[in-house]
């Protein structure tokens, strides 16, 4: 586990180090406004006059890692506790002809280092040696006036990486901050132009947006500033009403995981989950749209997977009691059944008779929740019965019946596996 206070320390080292080597050295970045903010930072990043090759000789070279080192990075492994610190040479970027990456860096001075970066609350450095702020893009009058604005002109900075549109929104969403008019008109006519940032990123943004406390926020803003119909189509095609109500649900969850949060996004897709619920049938269409909308922004085979599940069993968990106890014991041990009632509390509210009804299940003792199976494949197999297709239908049956309470030993379970062969 790495320490808050480890990775503290680990970045004041490197600063002291790099000094009395000759060379400047500064925290950067999000660290610095994290720090302004009051908040806890995730990571540290150091900015110096230092060289890549003369970063890994201060550091040693076994203590280093080049991966990102064309692009002026060295990673400064540290102690187990504070983990690993990337350490960047002063840079500006040069051309990005493809709206993504720069084509190369050149190694230059802090003030140029600043310029290059994306927003001026994240163009801030810190001498945790004096602790003095050093600010040459205007960063800490925005952070007072709760602003997020690009450094320089918008249009330019958001042509050299359209991602940076998106890191836009979720930098406004998660400290509550509001977007400067000039960066949002930028945001606004250029929208479009977000589905040249690989998907890759696209998926991480949107990520990091929607497990947000502010995730709604989040949204909105996507929407305001048009990027939402270019990256969420089917959410952006909700009518009012059901975006009102999607809201009200993601605006619900308690630290949701992707799956979670992803799922309450789509609940309400074009009514599916409900018309389908009406007709009692599961909702395929927001399944399906989980899996386009999970691969299209490459999130994992078991996140989507859970998305899918979750949208599946929504419908059965509001039918909860009228449906076969079985069934609904099969949902209850599934590993997802806590966000399921999670989701489904957060649509229907925390005294749902369903949902009340669901958790005093889940409350029973495992040994009736999910008694042990009275029989399995081998008893099969030793009443000579062969393994085929129907062997797994058998052995739900005899489940079913044991969860539904009509058998209660294995004799009983033995002889209705006779009486089913029978048939
Ligand atoms: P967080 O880590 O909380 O998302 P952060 O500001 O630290 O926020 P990082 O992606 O870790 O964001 O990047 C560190 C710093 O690098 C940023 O603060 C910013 O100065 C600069 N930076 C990151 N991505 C870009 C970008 N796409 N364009 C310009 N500068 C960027
Ligand atoms: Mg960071």
């Amino acid at each position: 586990m790495l320490s808050p206070i480890a990775q503290r320390d680990f970045a004041l080292a490197i600063v002291r180090k790099l000094r009395a080597a000759g060379f400047e050295a500064m925290w950067a970045g999000g660290c610095v406004r994290d720090r302004l903010l009051g908040l806890e930072s995730k990571d540290y990043d150091v900015a110096t006059s230092a060289a890549p090759e003369q970063i890994r000789t201060v550091f040693g070279r076994r203590r280093t890692l080049t991966i990102g080192a064309a692009f002026g990075v060295v990673t400064v492994l540290g102690p187990r506790a504070a983990g690993q610190i990337e350490v960047a040479t002063f840079r500006t970027d040069a051309a990005y002809s493809d709206g993504r990456h720069p084509d190369s860096v050149a190694f230059t001075d802090a003030q140029h280092d600043a310029a290059r970066r994306d927003f001026t609350i994240n163009g801030l450095f810190f001498d945790p040696l004096s602790n003095e702020i050093i600010d040459y893009v205007g960063g800490q009058q925005d952070l007072k006036q709760r602003l997020v604005r690009a450094i320089g002109d918008p249009r330019l900075r958001f042509g050299e990486d359209k991602l940076r549109m998106l890191r836009a929104v979720r930098f406004a969403a998660s400290f509550g901050f509001t977007i400067e008019d000039a960066t949002l008109h930028a945001i606004q006519d250029m929208a479009s132009e977000v589905t040249a940032v690989s998907a890759e990123r696209i998926g991480m943004e949107i990520r990091r947006i929607l497990v947000d406390p502010n995730r709604t926020i989040g949204l909105e803003l996507l929407r305001a500033t048009t990027l939402l119909p270019r990256i969420l189509p089917e959410v952006a095609a909700l009518d009012a009403s059901a975006w009102g109500e999607t809201m009200r649900v993601l605006s619900q969850l308690r630290e949701p995981s992707l799956p979670l949060a992803m799922a309450a996004l789509l609940s309400r897709e074009q009514g599916v989950s409900d018309a389908a619920s009406d007709l009692k049938l599961p909702a395929p269409g927001s399944a399906a749209h989980a899996n386009d909308l999970g691969r299209r922004l490459r999130y994992t085979n078991k996140e989507i997977d859970r998305v899918a599940w979750l949208l599946t069993q929504l419908p059965i968990v509001k039918r909860a009691r009228e449906t076969r106890w079985p069934q609904l014991q099969r949902i209850l041990i599934h590993d997802g059944a806590i966000e399921l009632l999670a989701l489904h509390e957060a649509i229907a509210g925390p005294d749902d008779m369903a949902l009340v009804f669901c958790r005093e299940r889940l409350a029973w003792p495992a040994e009736r929740l999910n008694p042990p199976p009275l029989i399995d494949g081998s008893d099969l197999i030793r009443q000579g019965i062969p393994p085929g297709p129907r062997f797994a239908m058998l052995l739900e049956h005899v489940r079913d019946a044991q969860l539904e309470g009509t058998i209660h030993s294995r004799d009983e379970a033995l002889a209705l596996a006779d009486r089913l062969i029978g048939q």
